[in-house]
């Protein structure tokens, strides 16, 4: 049997990414079966032109119109695949939409992800920058994912030593990066959970709920409320989260910023490195609330570039430029890019 890929051409992107920035692919395509993506690879398609892989579209900035091959892929389903006394093996497709699996999760009371609810994005991008919120991170639940080899078309399992897990960062974004397609996640899930609720804000959102002994679902509702409350929605106001990640340094250059910036704020990480708030570093430098245009740094959240409306890809990339320059010579210290610049 055939299974030829539908390759449309000239497509716009405007409803396939959370800054709705409006460009336009030179072709488009959808996946839904492996047979899909076979056929893909076979045709030659994806080394004549550039590709672009595309879950829900909310960690990429397009920066113009995209000249190849945008590739979204939407295969669905998740499955049991083995259940023990307290724990629970669950696998998922990479199409699968993030945060509606982790309410599936909570309704069948297995825990692990709650703390990580309403997340933009579909299933087959968490691991690629390990996706992490309220304390907790996408590789502590993580158990193997298979991906499609882009030059063969097979199937590869990758356990969770294989990824190299970081702080937003994995082997998906380096070595094996535009090299595979993550088709399934598996997860390893806890039918008996603990909940997480160590990182500030969630012990006292439960407080307001007026909830004592929290279970799975009340974690999952506090954090959609604090999120809610924090971060400007992407259907309403275009953005992509965090537009930069938190900067890693050593604690001895931190000592030496505390002397002039007594109020820095940072976390620990073991006894020699700190991170630091770069959303803090970016209030520090005045751009909290700035907007040039349609572009800007959200009001209540200086981590997170928006888009009013009309901004291109590029007014978004010049101011975040422009953030980043001033942090540097404010504090001395890189701000990296945390979403995808295409
Ligand atoms: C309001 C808001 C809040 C956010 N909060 C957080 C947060 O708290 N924590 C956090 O970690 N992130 C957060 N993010 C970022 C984003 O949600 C995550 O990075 C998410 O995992 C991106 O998923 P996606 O499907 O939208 O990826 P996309 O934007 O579609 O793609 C991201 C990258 O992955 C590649 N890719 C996509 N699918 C595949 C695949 N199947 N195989 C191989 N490569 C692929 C793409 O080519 C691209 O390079 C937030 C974003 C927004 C808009």
């Amino acid at each position: 049997m055939s299974h030829s890929t539908d390759i449309r051409e000239n497509i716009s992107l405007h409803p396939f990414n959370t800054f709705h920035i409006d460009s336009t692919a030179r072709f488009f395509t959808e996946i839904s079966r492996i047979e899909h993506a076979r056929a893909l690879i076979e045709s030659g398609k994806l080394s004549e032109v550039p590709f672009l892989l595309l879950g829900g579209g909310s960690n990429l900035l397009f920066t113009g119109n995209f000249k190849g091959i945008v590739v979204h892929i939407k295969n669905k389903g998740i499955s049991i695949i083995e259940q023990a006394k307290d724990t629970v093996l669950v696998k998922v497709s990479a199409g699968e939409n993030w945060h509606e699996f982790v309410l599936w999760c909570v309704n069948q009371g297995f825990g692990g992800l709650e703390n990580l609810s309403l997340i933009p994005g579909n299933v087959g991008s968490c691991p690629i920058q390990n996706i992490g919120a309220y304390g907790v991170e996408v590789k502590d639940s993580f158990h193997s994912l298979e991906a499609i080899d882009l030059q063969t078309g097979e199937l590869h399992v990758y356990a969770s030593a294989d990824c190299n897990f970081g702080y937003r960062d994995s082997i998906f974004k380096h070595e094996l990066k535009g090299k595979v397609a993550i088709w399934s996640v598996t997860f390893l899930l806890k039918s008996n959970p603990q909940v997480h609720l160590e990182y500030g804000a969630i012990r006292q959102e439960l407080a307001v709920m007026g909830i004592e002994n929290p279970g799975i679902a009340d974690v999952s509702q506090a954090v959609c409320n604090i999120r809610q409350s924090k971060l400007p929605d992407p259907r309403l106001l275009g953005n992509a989260g965090s537009f930069f990640k938190n900067p890693t340094v050593d604690q001895k250059f931190a000592d030496k910023l505390l002397e002039s910036f007594p109020r820095l704020v940072f976390y620990p990480l073991g006894e020699e490195k700190v991170k630091l708030a770069a959303g803090w570093l970016i209030e520090q430098c005045g751009w909290k609330g700035f907007r040039e245009g349609d572009a800007g740094v959200h009001e209540s959240q200086a981590l997170v570039l928006v888009n009013y409306g009309n901004a291109t890809g590029s007014n978004i990339l010049t101011l975040a430029h422009r953030v980043q320059n001033s942090v540097y010579e404010r504090f001395g210290v890189k701000l990296e890019m945390e979403v995808n610049v295409i």
